[in-house]
């Protein structure tokens, strides 16, 4: 931690109504990398968490009645000293989470876009007039904002997975409580310092730090003052989450899982899919929702990919985040390492066949290194469930009816990807993939000014873009008579 040179921005307690609270009851946080202790941070419970939602229910007023250009400059404010502070803030990421510190400033810069893109949209927050069925009246629709916004998410992008969602809420006109994965709290919580500094009112936005998950998510869920509930996470706690939303008839958001399919035409420019296969696939040791899970390759083109994709995957560098150069780090814990060993293996066991790595990395107890597997099939658990890890799994398929049949076989419907330089075949496989977002010829798809989600079972609504309000407002219709 000597190694942030702004001590300001560490954080020991949740941020609620503009205070920092402490507690006798702490929890630790550790670095993956080297399992060293960061620190201790006041765990936060439900009743804290009820504290949190009060005050933002009581700034809601306050805040949702500023002209939307006064919402946008504390927004703009606060992307400022975001960016002003990129390089500590990258660093207490790359300590908590793992990932290369080149990834984390690049982690600090996408979320702090949101921030600047909602700053801006705050003042594009349009209604409608609509032609009236008769003279004498007159149909005006406003768009107001939901009320108070309450958040969970997860470890894997500690910071630009609130920023996506509080940017828009807060320029919507909602105040906003969020809780962190109890594995990051640093960075959500290094983020409520610079919302302060930048002078968002108390109770506008809130961090709140815990262990006791459920005992804050059951708040968080169900108490009257949330307007809506925002998620980020697994598709399992998901379900479980709008299940207790659906209760109070909350309004709910749900970012899941993914189990993206990246196919490579016999058409496409390999070196060009290998290429973006590396970013989609390696980015954060594997460990993103938009993940490329199951890579589909047509036949003709099979060896030659498998050979190019190994060539660039034993010059990938894996090493602690903060090493110059690293561009694999740890996973995020010993759990994580045991999954991503048991799916390997059990592909394996299957008659898959192992390529390149395979096992964990001399760096450390946490580190697995890049792994390459072929003659993976589709009822195999590594081509059904999320892999999170550094681990590619490669199956071959013969046409494009089968490439897009095996591809949407899957529960998920987050972000899919796919290689060719035939148009034809662009639009048709576009068109017929069950994803809420298709990378074409682009391994790297996200950005503030893209709407982000998916469908199926990875959830539903969009963050970023201008779709990105939506979630954050309700459609009230005035009619206007007696004219
Ligand atoms: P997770 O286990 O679902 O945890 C996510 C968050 O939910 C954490 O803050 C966790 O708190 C909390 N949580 C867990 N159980 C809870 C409960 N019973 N009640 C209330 N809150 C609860 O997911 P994860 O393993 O951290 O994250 C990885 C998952 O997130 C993957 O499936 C990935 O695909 C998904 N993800 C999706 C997107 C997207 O935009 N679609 C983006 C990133 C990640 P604690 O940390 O305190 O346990």
């Amino acid at each position: 931690m000597q190694q942030i040179t702004c001590s300001a921005l560490i954080k020991h307690g949740s941020y609620i109504n503009g205070s920092w609270q402490q507690h006798d009851n702490r929890f630790d946080v550790v670095n993956p990398s080297n399992q060293q202790l960061l620190a201790k941070i006041a765990s936060a419970d439900a009743a804290d968490a009820e504290q949190a939602v009060l005050a933002a229910d009581q700034a809601f007023a306050g805040w949702s009645a500023k002209p939307a250009a006064e919402r946008s400059a504390l927004l703009q404010a606060w992307y400022q000293l975001i960016m002003q502070h990129q390089d500590d803030l990258a660093r207490l990421l790359t300590l908590e989470q793992g990932k290369p510190l080149s990834e984390a400033k690049g982690e600090i810069g996408y979320g702090a876009a949101y921030i600047q893109w909602f700053a801006e949209e705050a003042k594009r927050l349009y209604g409608d007039t609509i032609p009236a069925p008769s003279n004498d009246k007159r149909i005006i629709v406003q768009r107001q904002p939901v009320g108070v916004v309450a958040a969970i998410t997860p470890w894997n992008f500690p910071n630009a997975m609130i920023a996506r969602k509080a940017a828009a809420a807060l320029a919507a006109g909602c105040t906003f409580v969020v809780k962190p994965a109890q594995q990051t709290p640093l960075s959500a919580l290094a983020l409520a310092e610079l919302a302060h500094q930048a002078g968002i009112p108390p109770g506008v936005f809130n961090v709140v730090a815990g262990t006791d998950a459920k005992g804050i998510g059951e708040v968080l869920t169900r108490h009257a003052a949330v307007a809506k509930f925002s998620f980020t996470g697994s598709t399992a706690v998901g379900k479980q989450l709008l299940k207790q939303c659906a209760d109070g008839v909350k309004r709910v958001s749900m970012e899941l899982g993914g189990n993206a399919p990246f196919i490579v035409f016999d058409d496409a420019d390999l070196d060009a899919a290998v290429q973006g296969l590396m970013a989609a696939k390696f980015r954060n040791a594997g460990q993103t929702c938009v993940c490329a899970n199951r890579i589909l390759v047509q036949r003709s083109v099979y060896q030659a990919f498998a050979d190019k994709l190994a060539i660039a995957m034993t010059q990938l560098n894996v090493a602690d985040g903060l090493t110059d150069g690293s561009q694999i780090g740890p996973l995020i814990d010993d759990k994580a390492v045991a999954k991503v060993t048991q799916l390997q293996q059990s592909a394996l066991d299957g008659g898959a066949k192992l390529l390149l790595g395979g096992s964990r990395h001399s760096t450390g107890r946490q580190f697995f290194q890049p792994t390459l597997i072929s003659d993976v099939n589709a009822d195999m658990a590594i081509s059904k469930e999320e892999i999170f890890g550094p681990v590619a799994a490669l199956m071959a398929f013969d046409t494009e009816q089968q490439a897009i049949a095996l591809a949407n076989n899957t529960e998920y419907g987050l972000a899919a990807y796919f290689y060719s330089r035939d148009i034809g075949r662009v639009f048709r496989v576009a068109q017929a993939l069950q994803f809420g977002m298709v990378g074409i010829n682009e391994g790297i798809i996200s950005n503030a000014a893209a709407p982000f989600g998916g469908v199926k079972q990875s959830g539903y609504g969009r963050e970023g873009s201008k779709y990105g309000l939506d979630d954050y407002t309700d459609i009230k219709y005035l009619c206007l008579g007696g004219l």
